[in-house]
């Protein structure tokens, strides 16, 4: 086999993780979110894995139509629902729930003459001002919503937060409040909570949390790690040295020579790059796992290759395993060298990383 680099998919994990989310989430129903592709892990994996979910989450209707050919019968909410008319016929295909969160949608719906009724979430925008209906508007979109034949009567009610991952801030505390209040005289259960107010807002709690980093032992709080909160990592990306050379005092490695050699060292070379996912971002010093030791990447991130730094490995040699991130190197660390978030590298992986899975328990 030529390329070696491989994401070990940790089923265990995954199933640890609801149950994690499960626990904090105080007897709250879980939606799994599984949109882009499972964050990266594989949607239909994720979905077998997280099969005890009460419903899943996705941002396309095709991925709720991949949900169902595989053959899940739970409940899939589309959490932008229809983006145009046509999307109706289809919702109702394939019993897909749909997050309405503005006036054409309304409109698609009210034209509508199908009468077989389709399970709508009314989304409340509360301060992020990206999708929903302003909360002055709630009473009267959700009477409008009621009035149609076309919509189930268990409208559920949700908003998302913007800064949830900042447990000082009060701009969470105020969605929450805007949210309440505009609700107050509706009836249907609340979901406010993605993973971050998970952790650090327990007031969001609602009916249905709607968790998809922490399934993945993702956490996007600043300086954390998904196992500081009890978390496992779901995804371990690897590949192997293909190459180790001396390198003399004072050379320079990589394109665009952004590292000069201090001393006479080795230099591992690895069959990942940016073609696979790993972030050319990342900069020199951003760490790697050479059998089990810590390195780091120096130089340049290429296509096909990263260049390591092998002082810390003397015995490293052609054919040993280099970890990228995983169960023994927080992505989120990595995240940070590369100035972006966990879920951002999770999601990057491209169709040369070859996925495998793993039931092994921690
Ligand atoms: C993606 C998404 C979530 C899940 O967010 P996490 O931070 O991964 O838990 C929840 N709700 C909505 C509307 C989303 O788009």
């Amino acid at each position: 086999m030529s390329r070696a680099a491989f994401a070990t998919i940790h089923l265990a994990s995954l199933r640890h993780n609801l149950q994690r989310v499960r626990e904090l989430g105080g007897g709250a129903k879980v939606m799994a979110v599984v949109k882009a592709d499972g964050y990266g892990h594989g949607l239909e994996r994720v979905a077998r894995a997280l099969a005890s979910a009460d419903a899943f989450g996705v941002a396309a209707i095709a991925d709720g139509l991949r949900l169902r050919a595989a053959g899940f019968r739970q409940r899939i909410v589309v959490l932008s629902g229809p983006d145009e008319a046509a999307d109706l016929a289809e919702l109702r295909r394939l019993d897909l729930d749909a997050v309405i969160h503005h006036d054409s949608q309304v409109a698609w719906l009210e034209a509508d003459r199908d009468p077989r009724p389709i399970r709508a979430w009314l989304k409340i925008e509360s301060g992020m001002h990206r999708l929903g209906f302003a909360p002055a508007r709630a009473a009267e979109m959700y009477a409008r919503l009621r009035a149609l034949a076309s919509i189930r009567s268990d409208i559920t009610l949700m908003t998302h937060f913007a800064a949830s991952d900042e447990f000082d801030k009060q701009l969470t505390a105020a969605q929450i409040a805007v949210f309440d209040a505009a609700v107050s005289d509706l009836p249907g259960e609340h979901s406010l909570a993605n993973s971050a107010a998970v952790l650090g807002w327990p007031a969001a709690r609602g009916q249905w949390l709607r968790t998809g980093g922490l399934l993945y032992g993702l956490s996007v709080v600043d300086g954390k790690t998904g196992e500081d909160f009890g978390f496992q990592p779901a995804m371990t990306l690897s590949s192997k040295l293909i190459a180790v050379n001396d390198v003399r005092k004072g050379e320079h490695i990589g394109y665009a020579a952004t590292w000069q050699c201090p001393e006479d060292m080795r230099i591992g070379v690895a069959a990942i790059g940016y073609g696979d996912g790993y972030p050319r971002s990342a900069a020199s010093g951003t760490p790697v796992l050479v059998n089990g030791q810590r390195a780091a990447i120096v130089g340049r991130v290429s296509m096909d290759l990263i260049t390591i730094d092998l002082r810390n490995v003397p015995n490293a040699q052609v054919g040993d395993e280099v970890v990228l991130w995983g169960r023994d190197l927080p992505v989120e660390e990595i995240a940070t060298h590369a100035g972006t978030i966990s879920y951002d590298l999770t999601c990057g992986m491209t169709k040369r990383v070859l996925f495998v899975e793993d039931d092994s328990a921690v």
